[in-house]
């Protein structure tokens, strides 16, 4: 096992005692000063000192108070995780796949153990309830279990040239190889879960890792190479962690020629900045998931009673608030624009409008939270305070105080109807819990308006006509499109047509 300081073992062992939310804030409450996090290099972490290493606090969304400090991890030692992960490629990268399997079956068992910890300090540093951050911890499971099944079965596809007059017939196959130390970027709104959908394949196709997660939710990755570190599951250097901001820390691990490969989540600004910083290496892998302005088309022939179907109206509200809300609207893949057909429209407005005011209210159920950071809610407050002063009606909700009540960063949901087509508020990702309604007339026309954005991460159509699903299905311009349902997912979809 590598260095382990005395003091953040115990710091790690203090953390991990806490697995209720009753039990971390008691411990949080009992301490001088916020909890210091650690970078992880080469199997140790790494010690820093607040006078002399610029950091970064992080607040809990909660209640507004500095609970973590986070080290900006320099320039000088993103390298050195980087060249740490390089010596560990040529050996992790030639472990054979049972090996590798088997270590993340392990990582999986882990986080499965360590089940209640991870979600009440996901909840407490990210903002979202507790139960949303067990479902996400059970994610997190599923991506290393899915993964160390995954490689063991793995097939490459095989095809046939035909012979010639001059040439017998050639076989030829594609071979992949692991590539080298990837970057690992993920954002806040879903910390551990998105981290580990990259660590687990990375791992998994030998690959070795330097991961940093954002500045505002460090918690959970520093918990999980504490808990990976313990069990000496993996060779020193295989799994790296780098905390600091974006523009210093990020910045230098996107830029590092020893980078073979980056694999970003976050914002759509930050994507082109990356693409931008990684254009003159031609050889570098860059994967981008980037944001979303995801509509949700409603047609009427859903709203109709069937045998089967006997309340659809209640039963596709509720299916709309939740891909609207869940999360307090902080998933990218959430729905932030309504479009029903003129027919339906009144009727949906009201069951849709009833039931987003009796089930999600903030704090009350599963699916809302407080949002993460205080700049997350001025950013959302403004495009309420823009939405308010182009005279779009508030159906649900209102514009938030300026200064947050009690501290703690709370937006009700909000529904939005009224509001004008070339609206920032229609056009821009907001990322929190707040959604649009607006009419329409033809089939034509909704697609036209569900497309009418720049974005195109993902989309919903409700109908019950089967030829409709498929006909508005392929037309919607989106990696992934839901059919009457929303956040069904296999992890290795790259884009794809979901019916259920
Ligand atoms: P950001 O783009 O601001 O940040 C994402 C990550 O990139 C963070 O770790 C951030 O660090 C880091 N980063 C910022 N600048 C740089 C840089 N110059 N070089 C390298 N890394 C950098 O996104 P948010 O954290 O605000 O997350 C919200 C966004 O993520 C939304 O747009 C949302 O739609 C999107 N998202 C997309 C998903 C998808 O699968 N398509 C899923 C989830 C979210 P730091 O925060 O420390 O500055």
């Amino acid at each position: 096992m590598g260095e382990f300081s005395r003091s953040i073992a115990s710091l790690t062992a203090e953390m991990l005692a806490c697995n209720t939310l009753e039990k971390a804030q008691a411990y949080l409450q009992s301490l001088n000063e916020p909890i210091s996090l650690h970078s992880y290099i080469a199997g140790s972490f790494k010690a820093w000192d607040a006078g002399s290493t610029s950091s970064v606090d992080s607040f809990e969304p909660k209640t507004g108070r500095l609970i973590a400090k986070i080290p900006n991890t320099s320039e000088a030692d993103v390298e050195l995780a980087i060249h740490h992960a390089k010596l560990a490629f040529p050996t992790w990268s030639k472990t054979p796949r049972s090996h590798r399997s088997d270590c993340l079956r392990r990582i999986a068992n882990l986080i499965q153990e360590n089940r209640e910890l991870l979600a009440v300090w996901e909840s407490i540093d990210q903002g979202k309830t507790l139960e949303r951050a067990q479902v996400e911890v059970d994610r997190a499971v599923s991506n290393f279990s899915y993964f160390s099944t995954y490689i063991l079965h793995e097939q490459t596809p095989a095809r046939m040239i035909d012979a010639t007059s001059t040439s017998a017939s050639v076989l030829t196959y594609e071979h992949r190889s692991p590539a080298g130390v990837f970057a690992l970027i993920s954002p806040w709104n879903m910390p551990l879960y998105l981290l580990t959908w990259k660590i687990a394949p990375c791992l998994a196709f030998g690959c070795t890792a330097v991961a940093k997660p954002s500045e505002i939710t460090s918690i959970t990755a520093f918990l999980l190479t504490a808990i990976i570190h313990e069990s000496e599951i993996l060779p020193p250097g295989v799994l790296n962690l780098v905390l600091g901001d974006g523009p210093t820390t990020g910045a230098a691990l996107v830029a590092s020629p020893n980078i073979a490969g980056v694999s970003f989540t976050g914002g759509t600004a930050t994507g082109i900045a990356l693409r931008k910083a990684t254009a003159h290496q031609i050889g570098k892998h860059l994967s981008l998931e980037l944001g979303g302005k995801n509509p949700l088309l409603l047609f009427s022939d859903a709203l109709v009673p069937t045998p089967d179907h006997p309340a659809p109206l209640p039963h596709f509200a509720a299916l709309a608030a939740a891909a609207a809300f869940t999360n307090q609207g902080e998933i990218c893949l959430c729905t932030s624009r309504v479009y029903v057909q003129e027919a339906s429209y009144p009727a949906f407005l009201a069951t849709f409008a009833a039931h987003v005011r009796a089930t999600y209210a903030p704090g009350t159920t599963p699916a809302m939270g407080a949002l993460a950071s205080r700049a997350h809610y001025d950013k959302v407050r403004g495009y309420l305070a823009l939405a308010e002063r182009e005279g779009a009606t508030f159906e649900v909700g209102g514009v938030p105080p300026e200064e947050p009540e009690g501290g703690g960063y709370w937006v009700g949901p909000v529904v939005l109807t009224g509001v004008r087509g070339g609206s920032a508020v229609l056009r821009e990702e907001i990322f929190g819990p707040v959604v649009v309604v607006v009419p329409f007339g033809s089939e034509e026309e909704g697609v036209r308006l569900a497309n009418g954005s720049g974005y195109g991460l993902a989309a919903v159509v409700v109908t019950r006509d089967g030829g409709r699903m498929r006909r508005v299905g392929e037309a919607m311009e989106a990696g992934v499109v839901w059919v009457n349902g929303w956040l069904q997912r296999e992890l290795v979809l790259q884009g794809g047509w979901v019916g259920v």
